[in-house]
This record gives structure tokens, sequence and C-alpha cells, in this order.
């Protein structure tokens, strides 16, 4: 019997080419498939006679079919099904494309749901295109005929597979018990879990969705809010080495520096270190935009701990960032005789030894003649043992994962002290406004680099609509005939007609063929492998690459001064905060940094926002303003940072609820901090905190 933790491959007649489609959606279980959710709905709720739908764009109708045939267009060498069809008001023409099998699937005479687009063309008249389609047997429609659910999904995976595979298992949800207190429910009102999640695939209507959704936002922040409360006090009853603050040798280090700490980063700084001396470990947010010098920040705690005699571990997310701090740190403490170590699955070396076997590397680190080792997730992968790991730091995208933790603190104790843990910082340039992130994290304390160093120069922004692209392009010529080197930025990786925005495959072709035959153009988007983005990056950092076309994924905080030019295609599609952070890539060099801001909409709306970059001082602004703008669901793109898509379905928005949520997670943690009195809840919780930040 198929049961919520079934693997799909158990699913009666499903095939082995759909279960990998799942799975790249990142669905394994029966159970994963019930929690993966509609991000809209398109309402096709209310049947009207064809008659009604010739005067509409879209819309239901419930047919009889009088013909249906296929036949091949001469033209596009595509299959075009034709139908005719009808009810007591009307007749209406309908077309499909490239659907061959559909002439048997349905048959004249059968009655079907037709749910979809009008189309009014000169030629053909008025025309029902592409609809989708359902066979009237079942009383209740799952394709048409009511609020219909649109999942995200993949290539090959259509609306229509994973809508049919929810509505065959979603029957499994009751036996799903309910975590959430019987009186917290009655208190906001909210509906039982499996009738929620029945309704929020399959809704009846809007009012029972809104009432799912409700159910299922409380949930989701009620559960983030528990897990807070539990980290901070899992946090609390640990104990951290005193790491004491060396003033002396702070003020020597901060005064041979070659420039002057920012107030911010001297505030931060002394946050930090202040929290060092501490025996409860410090769990630290440390936000600052890009080039806002978080790196020096926290050399001033690493220097702290080496001059305690303790181990800090530095994590990276790339090899490059990795090498890129491990060079760049080396420096700040050239005039220290501390031992430093880089560790990536490339490089193993040390800042006194440029060859260095593993084993030998490993044993330094275990007798403590290693005070830093700066690494990649190798760091926790690799069988490093620590002498005595007093700080942890993870620079940019993921805080410390539940998991990560543990193994970390495992590492740091190797003599099993009872209760003993590292202290943790995590550092993003993601400005998350601190009202954001005390709710989302309120495990967490928090330091704002709110200014950036003085004297950078200001980025010349410019915003640019698609007709004056060639004069771009020209500036672009210039610059690199100068010696410079562009990058430029794409929403999207694959060709879409449907919104008229160049992808990075179509400008990589366009550039390379048509306009930069003569330069050396590369491209770098999600979907390439680790290593290959790895290569490019580095080509790129190496100048051996003039113009890089990629999305957002190029390297948050790659360090490439060289390059001096941005041009940002359909830019109205980005966040503020997020069109902000791209920009931060340039503008490191002492010659004059331009960014465009291709647009092609003419609205005045997206043109403020977009003028707003002219004017924002920092981030944090930005993100207020796009706050307000657009709600904040949108503030950090589609790509969203790692910081902010563990939201599934709620919202920052959704104040209220966030209220609630929190109000109830303190009064029930307060009564029963080892939810005793709700083990299904407890389990919950777990579950749900172990699947967290993974990656
Ligand atoms: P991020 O916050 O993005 O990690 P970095 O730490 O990489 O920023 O710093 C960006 C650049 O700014 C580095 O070259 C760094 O040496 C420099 N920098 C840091 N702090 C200051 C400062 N107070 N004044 C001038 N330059 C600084
Ligand atoms: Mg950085």
């Amino acid at each position: 019997m198929i049961n919520l933790d079934s693997s799909l491959e158990e699913i009666p007649r499903i095939k082995k080419t759909t279960v990998k489609r799942l799975e790249k959606i990142g669905l394994k279980t029966v159970r994963d498939l019930i929690f993966y959710w509609p991000f809209r709905y398109d309402d096709y709720s209310k049947i009207m006679t064809i008659k009604e739908l010739k005067g509409q764009k879209s819309g239901t109708v419930r047919v009889k079919i009088n013909l249906i045939a296929n036949h091949r267009s001469p033209r596009k060498k595509i299959t075009i099904t034709e139908a005719i069809v009808t009810d007591d008001t009307d007749s209406i023409k309908v077309v499909w494309f490239n659907q061959p099998f559909l002439n048997k699937v349905l048959r004249s005479g059968q009655e079907v749901y037709l749910a979809g687009k009008i189309d009014q063309d000169d030629y053909y008249g008025t025309q029902f295109l592409n609809p989708s389609y359902e066979i009237c047997q079942q009383n209740n429609p799952i394709h048409t005929g009511r609020l219909v659910p649109i999942y995200s999904t993949t290539t090959n995976l259509t609306q229509k597979q994973l809508r049919y595979l929810v509505k065959q298992n979603l029957h499994l949800a009751q036996h799903i018990e309910d975590w959430l207190p019987r009186s917290t429910r009655s208190q906001y009102n909210l509906t039982g879990i499996s009738f929620a999640l029945e309704q929020i695939h399959f809704p009846q209507d809007r009012k029972w969705l809104e009432r799912a959704t409700h159910r299922l936002k409380f949930d989701e922040l009620f559960l983030i809010q528990l897990r807070n409360q539990i980290i901070r006090q899992k946090i609390k009853s640990k104990i951290a080495s005193i790491i004491k603050f060396r003033e002396k040798e702070t003020k020597k280090f901060v005064k041979n520096l070659s420039f002057q700490l920012t107030e911010a980063q001297r505030k931060s700084s002394w946050e930090i270190v202040n929290n060092l001396e501490k025996a409860t470990p410090m769990n630290r947010l440390l936000e600052g935009d890009v080039g806002s010098g978080k790196t020096v920040v926290a050399t001033v705690a690493i220097l702290n701990v080496l001059l305690n005699k303790q181990q800090v571990a530095y994590m990276a997310p790339t090899e490059i960032l990795a090498e890129q701090h491990f060079k760049t740190i080396s420096e700040f403490f050239s005039k220290n005789s501390f031992k430093i170590a880089l560790l990536t699955r490339e490089h193993i070396c040390t800042n006194q030894d440029k060859k260095i076997s593993k084993n030998q590397l490993f044993k330094q680190i275990k007798e403590g003649q290693i005070g830093l080792i700066i690494g990649t997730h190798s760091l926790i992968q690799e069988k490093v043992e620590f002498l005595n790991l007093a700080l942890a730091i993870i620079d940019e995208q993921h805080r410390f994962g539940i998991k990560q933790r543990e193994i970390l603190i495992e590492k740091a104790n190797p003599d099993k002290i009872a209760n003993f843990s590292p202290h943790f910082l995590s550092m993003t340039a993601t400005p998350i406004p601190r009202s954001m992130a005390l709710t989302l994290y309120g495990d967490l304390d928090l330091s704002i680099i709110d200014e950036l160093p003085a004297g950078r120069k200001e980025i010349v922004t410019k915003i640019i609509p698609s007709s004056g692209i060639e004069g771009v392009y020209e500036f672009v010529r210039q610059k690199i005939k100068e010696g410079r080197q562009v990058f430029v930025i794409c929403p999207l990786i694959d060709i879409s007609d449907k919104l008229g925005v160049r992808s990075v495959k179509e400008e990589y072709k366009h550039l390379s063929k048509d306009v930069f035959p003569e330069f050396k153009t590369e491209m770098l988007h999600g979907k390439l492998k680790a290593g290959n983005k790895e290569k490019i990056m580095r080509k790129f950092a190496q100048n051996k690459i003039n113009i890089l076309i990629s999305t957002t994924v190029v390297e948050v905080g790659i360090d490439i001064p060289n390059a001096c030019v941005m041009v940002i295609q359909g830019s109205e599609r980005f966040g503020l905060a997020q069109l902000y952070q791209l920009r931060g890539r340039i503008g490191r060099n002492e010659h004059q940094s331009h960014c465009f801001l291709v647009s092609e909409t003419e609205s005045d709306k997206a043109k403020k926002r977009l003028k707003a970059l002219k004017t924002a001082k920092n981030g944090f602004e930005l993100a207020e303003l796009d706050l307000q703008m657009r709600g904040p669901g949108e503030i950090f793109g589609t790509h969203q940072s790692g910081f902010v898509n563990e939201l599934k379905i709620a919202k920052l928005s959704d104040a209220i609820i966030i209220k609630e949520a929190q109000t109830t997670a303190k009064q029930l943690f307060e009564k029963d901090p080892e939810l005793k009195e709700c083990p299904i809840l407890k389990q919950r919780v777990e579950e749900f905190t172990k699947t967290m930040h993974l990656e």
C-alpha cells in the first residue's frame, strides 16, 4: 500500500521518466508531492455558454464535440487538431497545435470541458486556441471548470501530469495528524491541516482557498518561530571559548591597514569582539552591501581568536572566493606570524608552504600549528579535525544550517567536552531590512554595515530604452579597447519569446557573432556545471574574457576591479536590491565605472523604481523602498537570496500572521520548552529544522 513516505516510483503506473522529472523539482516522496503547492490559480470556475465565451478573452465551457480531426500544417510541419464543438447556444472552432494524440483521446459525440483563451483572428475568425480539456465524467473536474492550480514545473513535466498525480494521491493527506494544538487552531480560526492541503491544491472556491492559505502561512511562520526559539535556547545552553579582547594588538592591526575603517565597520567589529568575550556562543549575522568591507571586520575577529591561541574556520561558497579570501587575509596578516591554510578541492596550501600534502595539513590543523583554515564546504566534508576551533565564519549566501552547525561542533570538540560549541558568524550582502531579519531570524544577533568606505567613485548609472542599445554597445567597444572588461546581465537563461526579453543564450549569440566578433565573449549561468562556472569566472578574473554574459549567478563576493561596465538587459524585471547588488560588482577601480539599465518598459512606475537606484545611499534604503513599491515577495527578484527563500507560502508582508505566529510560539515555548505536551508538533519542528539549509 502506498503511503505518505512511499517514494514516487511506487505510485501505480507512474513512468520512470516522470519520476526523474519530479526529482528535478525536488520531489522524492508522496509527502513531498502533497507539500508541493501551486503558486497561482487560473480561474475557470465559472462555466459559461459558448455565446458568452465569444464575448470574452478566456473562459470555460461545457460542450459536445461534433467533429474532430488532425491534419498537418504544410508550412510549419506540425500537427494541427481541429474540432467543432457546440452547446445549446452556439458552436465554435477549437484548434490545438502539436498534440496529435488528441484525436484519440477526444471523440465526436463526447461531452467535454474546455478552458482557455479565445483568439480573434481576422482571417480565421473566432477560435478557441489550445484550451485545456477534460472529459465530463467526473463531477469534480481538475483541469477545467474550477480554480485550476498552476505549479512551477520543469521542461516536459506538464501541469496536467502534476495535477493528475496530486489528485491521485491527495487522499493520503487525511492521514496527516494535525500538529497545531487544538487551542491554537480555534484561537486563530485555522482549518485542519488535511483540509488545508486538499484546498490548497483543488480549492472549492476563493473563500476556501483563502482559508487554506491562511492556515499554511501560519504553519510556516509558526514553525520558523519555534525553530528560532529552540536554536536560541540550545545555543544559550552551550559553552564557548572565551576570547579575550586584545586591545593593543587590535589597535595596531587597524592602524597598519592601508585605509581607515568606517564607523559602521568599527561598530560591527566592536559588537563581535565583545560577543566573543562571552562564554555563551556567538550566533551573529553580519550584513553589509557588496564592497562595504565585511572581510576586514571578520579579520579583526580572527585576529583576536588567533592571539588567544585558538582556531578559526572560514567557509566560502566557491573555490574562487576561498582563494580570494586566503590571499586578502594573508596580506592583512603579513606583519603577524600566523599560519594560514587554504583547503579546497583544487588547492591545498598554507601562507608558508606552497606545497603541502593533505595528510600533513590535517596533522598541522589537528596539532594546532595552523590557526586559520579558509576553504569551501570541503572544510566540513573532509576529515579535518581541529585542536581548538573557537570561531566558525561563513561568507555569503547561507547561514549555518543545523546540520553544518552540528558537524562543526563535533569537529571543534575532539575531547567531547559537554556542551561545547564554537562561536558562529555568518556574513551576507543581501540587505534584509532589520525588521524583517528580526522576524525571520530571531535566533541571530545582527551587525549591520550601512555605509561604504569613503572615496568610492560613484558608478555612473543610466536608464536606456532598448532602442538605444547600439549606443551602449559602441561605448562598450570603446571601453574594451581601453583595456576594461564588461558584464552583460540578462534575466533569463533560455530563449523565451513570450516575455520578449533577451536571454543569456540569445544575447551571447548576438554579441559574439554580430556585434563583437573581435572580442572574447563567454556566457555564465546556473545550468552550467559548478566546475565550468568556476573556470569561466577565473578566466574573467584573469582578463582572458572581455565580455561576460551572465544571469544573476555571477559571484556575489568576487573582486574583479578591471570590470568597469555593466549592461543589464530587461532591468525592470529585477528587484531593486538585486540590481544594486549586481551593480556592486563594478566600481572597484580607479577608472570610472558605468552601469546601463536597459529597460523595455514605458511605465512611469517602473521608471521611478529604476531612478531610485541613482539616488539611494545603500542597499537597505533600496530594500525598504522596494518593499513599499512592490511588496516583499519580490524584493530579491526571482532569484531569491538563500536567506529569504525559506518562505514557501507566507510573505514578509503578512504582518498580522507573523505577529500571531510569533506570540503563539513564544507562549508555547515558555510553557513547555521541550514540547512534551505536543509530541506531533515536536516531530514536525524537528523535520522542518532538518530539511532547512542542507545545501
Ligand atoms: P564585502 O563586504 O563585499 O565582502 P570586501 O571585504 O571584499 O567587501 O571589501 C571590498 C574592498 O574594500 C576590499 O578591496 C577592501 O580591502 C576594501 N575596504 C574595506 N574596508 C575599507 C575601508 N574602510 N576603506 C577603504 N577600503 C576598504
Ligand atoms: Mg565578501
